[in-house]
């Protein structure tokens, strides 16, 4: 088994069960993504309503916490844009590094 391989059967795999809880479902996927060749202002407007959506969601927690595990660039993911996960994903690995 070469390594690669090896280490896909190691990886655990997803627990997808809390998207069936998600607020999101059933919504256009563009207000989560949005659309090519986006400007700022309207992305900040389709951020807002993805958000206010992600803000009443009862699985935020859950979503969030697999996009930061998981190389997820794009999209609005547990009521976080691109660069919020980011910054949270750099806030979660100080704090495992300094326990
Ligand atoms: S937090 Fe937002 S993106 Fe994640 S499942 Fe809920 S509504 Fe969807």
């Amino acid at each position: 088994m070469s390594q690669v391989r090896r280490q896909a059967t190691l990886r655990p795999r997803p627990h997808w069960g809390w998207q069936d809880a998600a607020a999101c479902r059933g919504e256009d996927l563009v207000l989560f993504f949005g659309p090519d060749g986006e400007r700022q202002p309207e992305r900040e407007i389709r951020e807002r309503k993805a958000k206010e959506i992600c803000a009443q969601c009862p699985v935020r927690t859950e979503c969030l916490d697999y996009a930061i595990s998981r190389p997820e660039k794009y999209g609005t993911w547990g009521g976080l844009n691109e660069d919020e996960r980011a910054s949270e994903r750099r806030r979660r690995m100080r704090r495992a590094n300094a326990a």
